[in-house]
């Protein structure tokens, strides 16, 4: 990997400046989901046992200027709870306030200044804020990957103005997408589900030119059904992408990337739980049906391939997951997956939002090879996209 990590940094005595993602969820002042404050514990450790100071930069939610809903102090709190040590929380990320609480900590202690989105700088990426913020460090952390799909000062901004090192999280989070689909062991074969093609035609675009099979599941399956001239009957599909979805069969085509689409499907006239279902194959759904799961025949049909690849990306769910029993292909396959990462014989990355919903109701999230828990920028990773703040920490 082409960028510093903690083992090149020399940290006694340093201030250093780490870049987390505390953007946990809250219901009346307290964290929900500690998630992601439990990621970056290890590069928190790390920094103070190494003797540095530890000045913690983190946005949350999204503050027009100040605002004491979206202030950072609760998750202080949450912090120190699972450091079992105190976090110095200081009511401003720059100014004197930071100056002198940043000069009167000792080495090895931890402060987690006031949301940087309070400031307008932090978004627009001001060289002014950029300076205001280096002024409390002699070294720079990016440990936020979930935010390196944006250019701000505090997660690209610093890279370029002080030494700039990935944290621990950062650095296991690129390693596992490297080896997914950057550096992958092969054949290689990509999921790709969810409720819409719309929200993904670059991430189809990218993923036909990488990878050996793409299994498409879920509603967008639909369009591409359509596409192919199955009558998908009321299911979500979105006709007028039709023509697209032909054009990604081409650029698959030429590319080697075989296209698995479901050939059966559980269907049902209500979207609900339990609605009363059938299995039909994939040419028999009735004009008042909606497709929301992927049949048993499907499912065998993905898990043999899987059987025959090294490396796995999956992003979105097969079915309506939420809705049993429209969870059972999702589920199936996932279990599958992981019992093969647990042989030793696939890597299996999966992230986007509703699918680490997925993993967890399946009850394997911890059982793949890595599980991203960034939303926008695991989805702009797997476009193929350069992130900037990955892309600031590659200067060598
Ligand atoms: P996405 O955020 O694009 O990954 O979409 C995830 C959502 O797609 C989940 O909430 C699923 O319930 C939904 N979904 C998956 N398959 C279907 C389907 N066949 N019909 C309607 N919604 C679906």
């Amino acid at each position: 990997m082409n960028f510093k990590t903690l083992d090149d940094a020399d940290l006694a005595g340093k201030r250093v400046l780490v870049r987390v993602d505390l953007n946990v969820p809250m219901e009346d002042g307290k964290v929900t989901d500690a998630t992601r404050i439990d990621r970056v514990l290890p590069t928190i450790r790390e920094i103070a046992e190494k003797g540095g100071k530890v000045v913690l930069l983190a946005h949350f939610g999204r503050p027009k200027g100040r605002d004491a809903k979206d202030s950072l102090k609760p998750v202080a709190v949450a912090l120190a709870h699972a450091l079992e040590k105190p976090v110095i929380f200081v009511e401003d990320c720059i100014g004197d306030d930071a100056a002198k609480a940043v000069a009167a900590a000792k080495n090895g202690e931890v402060l987690l200044l006031e949301n940087t989105r309070f400031h307008a700088g932090d978004e627009k990426n001001d060289p002014a804020f950029v300076q205001a913020l280096a002024a409390n460090g002699d070294l720079y952390v990016n440990d936020a990957f979930s935010a390196a799909h944006r250019a701000h000062a505090s997660t690209e901004g610093l890279a370029h103005v002080l030494p700039a090192y990935a944290g621990r999280s950062m650095q296991a989070e690129l390693e596992a997408l490297s080896a997914g689909l950057d550096n992958p062991a092969r054949p290689v074969m990509a999921i790709v589900g969810g409720a819409k093609v719309s929200t993904k035609l670059d991430l189809l675009g990218n993923l036909v030119k990488k990878v050996d099979v793409l299994a498409i599941g879920g509603g967008m399956a639909n369009t591409f059904l359509a596409a192919r001239g199955v009558d998908v009957g009321k299911s979500l599909c979105e006709h007028d992408l039709v023509a697209t979805a032909r054009e990604i069969e081409e650029k698959a085509k030429a590319a080697g990337c075989e296209i698995i689409l479901p050939v059966d499907a559980l269907v049902a006239r209500e979207f609900k739980a339990h609605p009363g279902h059938r299995v039909v194959t994939i040419d028999d759904v009735a004009a008042d049906e909606m497709i929301l799961d992927a049949g048993s025949l499907s499912v065998a049909e993905v898990v043999l391939k899987l059987d025959h690849v090294k490396t796995l990306v999956w992003n979105g769910p097969f079915g309506a997951f939420e809705l049993p029993p429209f969870d059972t292909a999702t589920v199936t396959v996932a279990k599958a997956a992981a019992q093969r990462v647990k042989d030793g014989t696939l890597v299996a990355i999966a992230g986007g939002g509703d699918t680490v919903a997925a993993m967890n109701h399946a009850g394997i999230a911890d059982d793949l090879t890595y599980v991203s828990t960034a939303g926008g920028a695991f989805l702009e990773w797997m476009e193929g996209k350069p992130l900037p703040g990955v892309e600031a920490l590659r200067k060598g």
